[in-house]
């Protein structure tokens, strides 16, 4: 079997595969070329790092000039950098990482510490029953993230990028974009020669990314959609899920109009309650039936009320979510 397929001159394609409901295919980005790259390190267990070998050696053997010498993520969740550590021992990539990454992937300790909500959503945004039964799951979790996703931090890195630098890679010039929202140490890469962007999780073609607390945020990733509009001559968006965007400007607004209308429903249920509402009942009235559901997308209900609280559209008083002062189509 092909480990890669050539899906524009130069640039290669990994899909990782789990078993399904366990973690998500994830795409690595192979591009060729005397100091050729990797964009995002992918699994790092055994089976997925041989995957990104074969994949190396396949694309090297095309063209002696050919060097896969390094490595770059688009940003620090389980699925984008466990393999990080293990490709440079395997194959010796330079890992290249921005400074706030490098920060979030020292250790243990500070990779826990930058999911770790402040003491006022904790106390906003659940209740001590449901962090009592969540715990178990956490720790399930916790386990299994380790070994089906292969997670490996880094005491060090080999070279710092910034935003605004630009890599260049036979031909292509990519410029490194800080790109928060999704998640907030998050990057793309943009050729404006080609108009092809790596977008990572920020624009995936038939899914809307996740977003949960404490390092999403919705006006950064609206502002970041708003950016990827405003790219000139974009025409070609390459995720880190799924398929490539071959129209990226509909599915971009597609993307706006429906974080809008989930802004919509929040706010009008809110609305609805005269005497205010809990996050709880609020989580309830939008997931009724399903407990997984509820539990995996509270994170985008947390963010999106964020948001409408900064604008001062809703706010809080003790637990209660109640109308703030500005009104929603001050927005
Ligand atoms: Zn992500």
């Amino acid at each position: 079997m092909n480990p890669c397929e050539e899906i524009y001159p130069k640039i290669f394609k990994v899909v990782q595969h789990k078993p399904r409901r366990i973690a998500p295919p994830v795409n690595i980005y192979i591009i060729a070329g005397d100091e050729g790259m990797i964009f995002d390190a992918g699994y790092g267990d055994d089976a997925s790092i041989r995957q990104v070998g074969d994949a190396i050696n396949s694309i090297q053997s095309r063209n002696k000039k050919w060097k896969i010498s390094r490595v770059l993520i688009s940003h620090t969740h389980p699925d984008h950098f466990s393999g990080l550590k293990q490709l440079k021992d395997h194959y010796g990539l330079k890992v290249m990482l921005t400074e706030q990454m490098a920060g979030v992937l020292l250790n243990k300790h500070a990779y826990r510490d930058s999911y770790t909500l402040s003491p006022l959503q904790k106390y906003r945004y659940s209740s001590m029953f449901e962090r009592m039964s969540e715990l178990p799951l956490q720790f399930i979790f916790r386990t299994m993230y380790k070994k089906v996703y292969g997670i490996a931090f880094l005491q060090s890195h080999d070279t710092t990028v910034r935003s605004g630098e630009t890599i260049s890679i036979d031909g292509y010039n990519f410029g490194i974009i800080h790109a928060p929202g999704h998640c907030n140490d998050h990057i793309m890469l943009y050729d404006k020669k080609e108009g092809i962007l790596f977008a990572g999780d920020n624009i995936l073609r038939s899914i809307y990314t996740w977003l949960g607390p404490p390092r999403s945020n919705l006006q950064e990733y609206y502002n970041t959609l708003e950016a990827c509009l405003r790219l000139p001559k974009l025409k070609l968006v390459l995720s880190a899920h799924g398929s490539p965007i071959v129209n990226p400007e509909e599915r971009i607004k597609q993307i706006i109009e429906y974080r809008k209308l989930r802004t919509i429903q929040v706010y009008s249920i809110v609305a609805n309650e005269k005497h205010g509402i809990t996050f709880e009942r609020l989580l309830n009235s939008i997931y009724p039936r399903s407990f997984e559901r509820r539990w995996l997308a509270k994170g985008w209900i947390i963010v999106t009320l964020e948001y409408l609280v900064d604008n001062n559209i809703l706010k809080f008083e003790g637990k209660k979510i109640k109308l703030g002062c500005n009104d929603i189509n001050t927005l």
